[in-house]
């Protein structure tokens, strides 16, 4: 028999946690088991015709699992249906977040042969194990059984030699949240369930020995527990002290509230270019908090993100949301200066999403909360903004991630912002958008131009326009004398976000 585990990664940089987890606890499976991964954009008969090729040859069992995600749902559903005309034989078994609640009336649920809902590591191979040896489960969904952490066998052997030296690898020290807020699935969970430090530490070390240097760690809160986090990141700060010329680059996610002095020291010991952290902001707005039930003391938050610019060499990625329920634009537009203000290396300027199962829904009524009903179920109105507002502000979030997230703009950003952020890239992004008639594939050379344009018509004179955009233009940084040396070597620098911590290094 052959059993083939298969997603569609939003980018081929990103390499599947949840596959390897799969394969790692397969247990007398994991022979036959193979792991096959696929980029969204991917033609569905290639894929289709890819996944055929590694169809059990002697009339055995094929089972296909695969790993539904927000981002990949339609495609995979394409897939799946295809499947099902071409290989009707073959045993569907999906699993992922996005199939594991409200599953009953999605399309690709009605198509698979099975489902594992929740924590798949133990339930998926014992259902492969029914499948094949029999009797044939009678049930179709499957709630997937939470083992106790040590009984999960953990994936990281899994990732090749390939995945190493060109992809980010992902890593967990745990899993779960304990906070509740309602737009996330984590809110949930309740608890976070942390997996034996000594036994995470020694396979980040066999990482590393097989030369990884880029390590992303999706734990929702790193910094929950401090004694765990001090010595993650003591493992790294060694590295770097054995390696100085061969860095490691480490990605987590904080809780912006919560950084005692001790979590503080160990930060301030990272060079410039070794540490990232994704902060969730999501709103400045108490009574939003409240309502979206986010418990965040606001001015240690804002506290600990100016220490962090100031005291330390970490890159900060912080997160607000528009369209939470009771933010309207000015409410969310005072937020948004507030962390201007902190000067954050990246504000990640994202739009409300339903997530299926996540508990605000509970306010779809009180605050005309409609989302579309397609991936990623985005927010397209509340009782605040309306739909034609909310548009402006995702353009608004687009061209964000244009000209300020990229550091491409980097000297010129703030004469865009000047003393009311917020209200200035709007009308910034309302121009722009008038211009273009567009939101994506506008060639870089061409945004510059734009941007002079919008420049000379708030009455910069040209030559201010012109010395300030051949500073930022093509990303080309300012030979600036004293600007820190991006510590990532170009060969490990394999996505998106530790170029673009380069640039802003050099800005
Ligand atoms: S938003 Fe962050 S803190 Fe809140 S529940 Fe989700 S993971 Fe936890």
């Amino acid at each position: 028999m052959t059993i083939l585990l298969s997603t569609l990664n939003a980018r081929y940089s990103h390499a599947s946690l949840g596959l390897r987890y799969l394969q790692a606890n397969m247990g007398d499976l994991r022979d036959q088991t193979q792991l096959h991964e696929f980029v969204i954009g991917a033609k569905t008969t290639d894929i289709v015709e890819k996944l055929l090729a590694h169809k059990a040859t002697d009339g055995s069992t094929t089972i296909i699992g695969f790993g539904v995600y927000i981002w990949n749902i339609e495609e995979c559903t394409k897939v799946v249906a295809m499947l099902k005309c071409v290989a009707p034989e073959i045993i569907i078994v999906l699993g992922g977040p996005e199939v594991s609640y409200e599953s009953d009336q999605q399309q690709i649920v009605k198509l698979a042969d099975y489902l594992v809902t929740g924590w798949g590591d133990i339930t998926f191979p014992d259902l492969c194990q029914q499948i094949i040896k029999g009797p044939k489960p009678l049930m179709k969904t499957h709630i997937g059984k939470q083992p106790p952490m040590e009984d999960i066998a953990l994936p990281y052997s899994l990732y090749s030699d390939h995945d190493i030296a060109h992809r980010t690898l992902y890593v967990e020290a745990s899993r779960g949240c304990p906070f509740k807020c309602e737009f996330c699935l984590s809110a949930l969970d309740k608890t976070a369930w942390p997996f034996a430090l000594d036994n995470f530490l020694a396979e980040l070390e066999s990482l590393h020995a097989r030369g990884a240097r880029l390590f992303k760690f999706v734990d929702r809160t790193f910094n929950l527990n401090v004694k765990t986090s001090l010595k993650i990141l003591q493992f790294f700060l060694d590295k770097l002290e054995a390696h100085p010329d061969d860095p490691v680059f480490a990605h987590f996610e904080l809780v912006p509230d919560h950084l005692p002095d001790a979590l503080k020291e160990a930060i301030t010991k990272f060079p410039a270019g070794a540490l990232q952290f994704e902060i969730g902001i999501q709103s400045f707005n108490p009574d939003v908090q409240a309502l979206v039930s986010r418990k965040q003391n606001n001015q240690k938050a804002a506290d600990n993100i100016r220490w962090l610019i100031t005291e330390s060499h970490a890159h900060l990625h912080v997160d607000l949301i528009a369209g939470l329920p009771g933010e309207d634009v000015d409410s969310f537009a005072r937020g948004f200066d507030k962390l201007v203000a902190l000067e954050p290396h990246e504000i990640q300027f994202g739009i409300l999403k339903r997530l299926r199962g996540t508990p605000i829904i509970r306010h779809t009524q009180t605050f005309g909360l409609v989302f579309d009903p397609h991936p990623p179920y985005t927010i397209l109105a509340t009782n605040l903004i309306d739909f034609a507002t909310m548009q402006r502000l995702v353009r608004f979030s687009r061209y964000w991630d244009l000209v300020a997230n990229s550091g491409r703009f980097a000297h010129t950003l703030p004469i865009i912002l000047g003393d009311t952020p917020f209200f200035s890239f709007m009308a910034f992004s309302d121009w722009l958008y008038k211009k273009t008639d567009a939101t994506h594939r506008i060639a870089m050379d061409r945004l510059a131009g734009l941007v002079g344009q919008w420049l000379r018509l708030q009455g910069l004179s040209d030559a201010s326009v012109n010395a300030v955009l051949s500073t930022d233009y093509a990303g080309q940084p300012p030979k600036l004398p004293n600007a820190p040396k991006p510590v990532i070597a170009a060969e490990h620098a394999p996505t998106v976000a530790p170029q673009r911590q380069a640039r802003h290094l050099t800005a």
